[in-house]
């Protein structure tokens, strides 16, 4: 079983990402479960006909962790992707990872965390205290960034990969990064500039997502764009990140740029 986490700055468009790529998934014939983490819980809205799923972390709150079965946390979303949402406290407090983990411990207790592959949407706020928590625990073994080529979402890329350096020096840690997923503002040279910071922290870029209007009209129409519109070259994109992913072996530790090159290489693209 894969367990990979989409990490990258609030707003990149993880779940967006993570979603279709899960569609894309299951419609390849795999067994996925979706794990948001995200006190917004929208990220397996697009897989549940636009139904914001109840969180663990208000389901513990209200009734306690022993009153809470498979099926009050678990939800059956398009074709077959089992969709849950961590949850969290009030947006801005941050639960230092005590959502997330409680999760965790929910669903291993009821024997879900099965399947061919889970891919973690997790926010990738340092703020939040408990971004690291699914690498740190080991549950997040393959860790994908979203990042577009603006400098910020480069800055927070960067910062994802001093976390992963830092817990794959732990002993026993398997914590990787395997690949940068460029989510394109359809800056120029983009591309090139995505793949030549993927290069320099010692990882690839996996895949490139143009950004499209196609995305906006699904998510109106309250679905995933593999969903809504199957035959759109966005979809085909997902279906690419999807195939890729499954065949990827390459996990690396990586090594994370100072600032200063960091903005020098931006500045070579502009
Ligand atoms: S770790 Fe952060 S995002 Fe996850 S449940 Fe806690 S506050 Fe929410």
């Amino acid at each position: 079983m894969k367990q990979i986490a989409l990490y990258g700055k609030g707003g990149i468009g993880k779940s967006t990402t993570s979603a279709n790529l899960s569609a894309a998934l299951s419609l390849a014939g795999h067994s996925v479960l979706q794990i948001g983490c995200d006190p917004k819980r929208d990220s397996t809205r697009m897989l549940m006909a636009g139904r914001l799923i109840p969180t663990v972390m208000d389901l513990v709150r209200e009734r306690g962790a022993s009153a809470v079965t498979p099926q009050d946390v678990v939800f059956t979303g398009f074709h077959g992707v089992r969709c849950v949402e961590a949850g969290g406290p009030e947006p801005g407090v941050g639960c230092a990872g005590r959502g997330i983990i409680a999760t965790f411990q929910l669903l291993e207790k009821f024997g879900t965390l099965t399947g061919d592959i889970i891919v973690y949407d997790v926010l990738g706020d340092v703020v939040c205290g408990g971004f690291a928590m699914p690498m740190r625990e080991g549950y997040a073994q393959e860790v994908y960034l979203v990042t577009s080529g603006e400098l910020m979402s480069l800055y927070a890329a960067n910062n994802i990969c001093k976390a992963i350096q830092r817990l794959a020096a732990r002993p026993k840690s398997r914590c990787r990064i395997a690949g940068v997923i460029c989510n394109a503002k359809n800056m120029p040279r983009e591309e090139e500039l995505v793949a030549e910071f993927a290069r320099r922290v010692n990882s690839h870029l996996i895949q490139y997502i143009p950004r499209d209007r196609t995305v906006q009209l699904a998510e109106l129409d309250r679905k995933t764009v593999i969903e809504y519109d199957p035959a759109s070259e966005q979809a085909q994109r997902y279906r690419d990140l999807a195939a890729r992913v499954m065949e990827n072996s390459r996990l690396t530790i990586p090594t994370p740029l100072e600032i200063d090159d960091l903005e020098s290489l931006a500045r070579q693209y502009v």
